[in-house]
């Protein structure tokens, strides 16, 4: 298992770690490939036994209820991304020299001598939009292409699937870069980074080392963010990473772009990366009323997937047919309604405070509704941040304290009204609340800066209640 493809997988014996998203299809796939195929799984639920027998039926081994001991025999583990480092099967594959793989990593050695090449796509936040953007962008330039990834494709379908792609659009999740240590894009973005997901990682800079891997071995262009200003920056991981020669680091800012860099003048992005003589030259791409929505986290995004679709060699013409004709996902700083002047903007997808961050500067004059499961932040810079801007605040859902104490600190003066229940009629009287405080010209937004489970099965659910309880007040 050589850091090559793999081209006899005839009797090797392969332990899948985890069933699910991406445990099953790639039992499924090795066992086509003839390997000796053996899942493991924590769990021992119903739907993991039904999963099991499915395999089973196939010839594949699955043991259920332990997945920490090492099968004998087993020379290479292919984990679900989201399994810990630290689990006692790592160190025992380690102890035993059994390298240890992904699903991309699985689906990267799995492509064929012909295979299309990946522009990769990580960061905190705006990942999934990115993604979109880019592939909407590739396809109005007549490309075969698809957005694949932590995006919900599989990448194993994508890369063993019959249809020939001439690019693929990859999100990349932290943990699955983790897992993917061969991995070569053609270009990668890193978004942004800010804390999270540290329990999993163990710290800060393990975090934004896993991010930084994506650079690795890039062969046009490092795309980094020219207006970030943490530590480490997106920019220090694409000087750390072992990239191909000639491979260039391209910026994108919301400012006006210097050399190599995209950026944004007088409502316009401009490219000044992939154009002749760039100490000169500047070429127009789109307009920022173009990319929907035109909120300022938003133009970050699609610089990014411009950038990315720059490197590839696509004209700007398809820059801006494809931001046109792109539209968000659910829940991402979804439009709901205007009530009475008022407008009503569902973020749900705003699960940590980086998110909501950017969804709280994009409005001048906002009715916040907030809270839910912390996942460990703090709010202080957050709601430090947003205080001029508050009209008022609606919180729910279990952590809302910590919202709560940090507007005492910081926005003493916004009025904030606290509800306690957490029963699926609290999201109307959240709303009913975010009503009373909103004046004409204000903007609700749900833009939660924290995680829905302790309330909703997840954060569709939680913008799904959101956008009902809107339609019942204007009704
Ligand atoms: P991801 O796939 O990384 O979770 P999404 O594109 O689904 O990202 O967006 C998730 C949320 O993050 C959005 O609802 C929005 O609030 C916020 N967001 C999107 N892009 C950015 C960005 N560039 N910077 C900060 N926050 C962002």
């Amino acid at each position: 298992m050589g850091s090559g493809q793999v081209t006899d997988w005839q009797g090797k014996h392969v332990t899948v770690a985890g069933l699910g998203v991406s445990g099953v299809p790639a039992a499924r796939a090795l066992h086509g490939l003839g390997a000796e195929v053996t899942v493991v799984n924590d769990g021992d639920d119903a739907r993991a036994r039904e999963q099991a027998a499915e395999l089973e039926a196939l010839g594949v081994t699955v043991r259920l209820g332990d997945g920490e001991t090492l099968p004998d025999g087993t020379e290479l583990i292919v984990t679900a991304p989201g399994w810990r480092p630290d689990k006692p099967l790592f160190a025992a594959a380690d102890r035993a020299g059994v390298p240890v793989w992904g699903d991309v990593e699985l689906a990267w050695r799995l492509r064929g001598p012909d295979a299309a090449p990946w522009l990769a796509v990580t960061g905190t936040n705006g990942k999934t939009t990115t993604v979109q953007m880019l592939a909407s962008i590739l396809e109005a330039a007549g490309l075969r292409t698809a957005a694949v990834g932590n995006i919900g494709v599989s990448l194993l379908d994508a890369v063993l699937g019959e249809e020939p792609y001439d690019v693929l659009a990859v999100e990349l999740s932290s943990y699955q870069l983790h897992w993917a240590p061969s991995l070569r894009a053609h270009s990668a973005a890193v978004l942004n980074l800010a804390p999270d997901h540290l329990d999993w990682h163990g710290s800060m800079e393990a975090y934004a080392r896993d991010k930084g891997r994506v650079y690795e071995g890039n062969r046009v262009a490092c795309v980094y963010n020219a207006d970030a200003t943490g530590k480490p920056s997106t920019e220090d991981l694409v000087r750390e990473a072992d990239v191909e020669e000639g491979c260039r680091a391209v910026g994108f800012t919301l400012g006006a772009p210097g050399p190599s860099q995209l950026g944004v003048v007088e409502g316009i992005l401009v490219d000044r990366a992939f154009v002749e003589n760039r100490q000169r030259n500047a070429q127009e791409l789109a307009e920022v009323s173009d990319v929907n929505p035109p909120a300022p986290h938003n133009i970050a995004n699609a610089l990014a997937a411009a950038a990315l679709a720059r490197a590839y060699g696509v004209p700007a013409s398809a820059v801006r047919d494809g931001l046109r004709a792109f539209t968000p996902d659910a829940h991402r700083i979804a439009h709901v309604a205007d009530v009475d002047g008022v407008t009503w903007i569902d973020d749900s997808k705003a699960t940590n405070t980086h998110a909501a961050e950017a969804s709280l500067a994009a409005y001048d004059s906002i009715v916040w509704i907030a809270g839910g499961l912390a996942k460990g932040a703090t709010f202080d810079e957050l709601v430090g941040g947003a205080a001029k801007r508050l009209r008022g605040a609606v919180l729910i859902g279990r952590d809302r304290a910590l919202i709560r104490e940090a507007l005492a600190r910081h926005a003493p003066e916004v009025p904030v009204v606290d509800l306690d229940r957490t029963d699926t009629g609290a999201m109307l009287q959240a709303v009913q609340e975010a009503q009373r405080l909103a004046r004409p010209g204000d903007t609700v937004l749900l833009a939660p800066a924290c995680a829905s489970m302790d309330m909703f099965a997840n954060y569709n659910k939680r913008g799904d209640a959101f956008a009902q309880a809107v339609r019942e007040l204007g009704a």
